[in-house]
């Protein structure tokens, strides 16, 4: 086993995520005086598989692809966290997201530790029923680490609801029953919450204007950028037009588009679902995806990959304010560089935790059979993470640290208390 503070093996991005974790981890364990032992026990995952998934592709041949579970840690509850399917997907990337994972959980104070998983494929190029055969090949390798009490997977990158759809029922297929509490995120019509598909995004919107208000800026007339407009990037835009916020640049893997007036956020989304990009959006100009990063805006949000912020770029970002709706975009070296020119940076174990929160609700109302509204879904949502938001800038306060540091601090100590208070076996 590797733990989560020594260089791995198989990385290939330098330093990559699982150094910005690790880096995030060992200054909050410092600030909170643990030794050595502790920071290790923290530092380091519960149990990591790694399985092969043969393929039989449409055209007849034999494709091996590569999947990955990482369970970070159990102190708290059953492991938590997404799926991802991407070919970036590696080891690392998968370590560094578990870990995340637990501290969001903690912090929400959701009952469980953390977990992610990620195969490596890139999803555009399968066909459905080549993803359905993935995705059942995976999780019948995964099987027996998983389940409600275990382990409880959920959409992430390259995947939906679909797809926890697929999981759900291949899991339950070989249980011999149907166990709805394996996944979340799954189809209204499966077991599903009302507000789960938008709930992240609700979630970043919601910290969002509480971050802009902090800051004396009124969100009416407030202007935004967003980066990534899939499940996370996509409600956001919108939930912030909403708001009154001028959503003026949004960009995706392909290109950006922006529009000073304000792009028409519902007209966009329409335009993505036709073609599968922002790109070739006829009421807003082309620009240059990178200068989406850098705009003058008041509020940041960055909704796609990890260390999309970094020591290159970190001093040209001009937002007031940025709200983390991805993990990790932010690396440890441009916190400092943000935190230098008085950026807000609001961290993404607090600010994209609207979705852990919602699928909590998802397992709650899975075990008990019993289905809430959407309406008490939001309600309940924006009571936890403005709750959370408080008590991150309160201790942000105290320790007069940045919000990152207070965040990770304040769930770091939950996990530790809880791991202190089982004690170690044998
Ligand atoms: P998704 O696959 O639905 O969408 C990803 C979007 O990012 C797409 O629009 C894609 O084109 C874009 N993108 C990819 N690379 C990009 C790049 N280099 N520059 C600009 N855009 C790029 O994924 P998602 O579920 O929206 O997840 C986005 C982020 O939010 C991830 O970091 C994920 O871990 C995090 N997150 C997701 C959830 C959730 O509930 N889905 C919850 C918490 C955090």
């Amino acid at each position: 086993m590797t733990t989560l503070d020594q260089p791995a093996e198989n990385s290939t991005r330098a330093p990559g995520p699982l150094h910005d974790a690790q880096t995030q981890l060992r200054e909050a364990t410092t600030i909170l005086g643990y030794d050595d032992g502790l920071h290790q026990m923290l530092a380091t995952p519960r149990r990591e598989v790694t399985v092969s998934i043969p393929l039989h592709r449409d055209d007849g041949s034999v494709e091996v692809l590569i999947g990955h579970r990482v369970q970070h840690n159990f102190s708290r509850g059953p492991a938590k966290g997404g799926l991802r399917y991407s070919p970036a997907v590696d080891l690392d990337e998968v370590r560094a997201l578990a870990m995340w994972m637990t501290w969001k959980c903690a912090l929400l104070d959701v009952p469980y530790g953390g977990a992610k998983g990620g195969v490596r494929i890139d999803p555009r190029h399968y066909s459905r029923a080549e993803l359905e055969r993935v995705t059942r090949r995976y999780t019948s390798e995964i099987s027996p680490l998983i389940g409600p009490e275990r382990d409880i997977p959920a959409p992430d990158i390259g995947t939906d609801e679909t797809t926890m759809a697929w999981l759900m029922d291949t899991y339950s297929v070989q249980q011999g029953h149907t166990v709805l509490g394996v996944a979340t995120g799954k189809p209204i019509s499966l077991g599903g919450s009302r507000g789960r598909a938008t709930a992240t995004s609700r979630g970043v919107v919601h910290v969002g204007l509480a971050a802009l208000r902090s800051r004396g800026i009124t969100p009416d007339g407030a202007t935004a950028v967003v980066q990534g407009f899939g499940k996370v990037g996509r409600y956001a835009a919108r939930f912030l037009a909403e708001a009154g916020v001028r959503v003026v640049a949004i960009s995706d893997q392909y290109g950006a588009i922006a529009d000073t007036a304000g792009l028409d956020v519902v007209a966009l989304e329409a335009h993505v679902d036709a073609t599968g990009s922002v790109v070739g959006f006829k009421a807003a100009a082309a620009v240059d995806p990178a200068t989406v990063l850098e705009a003058d805006v008041d509020l940041l949000v960055p909704a796609a990959v990890e260390g999309v912020l970094h020591a290159g770029n970190a001093g040209r970002v001009r937002a007031r304010v940025i709200v983390e709706g991805a993990n990790g975009p932010t690396t440890p070296e441009a916190d400092v560089m943000l935190q230098q020119a008085d950026r807000l940076v609001v961290p993404d174990i607090l600010a994209n935790a609207g979705g852990v929160i919602v699928s909590y609700f998802e397992w709650v109302q899975a075990n008990q059979a019993y289905w809430w509204s959407e309406a008490e879904v939001e309600a309940r949502l924006a009571d936890r993470i403005l709750d959370a938001w408080h008590s991150v800038t309160d201790h942000a306060r105290r320790l007069d640290v940045p919000l990152r540091t207070a965040a990770t601090c304040l769930a770091v100590e939950r996990v530790a208390q809880a791991h202190q208070m089982r004690g170690l076996y044998p």
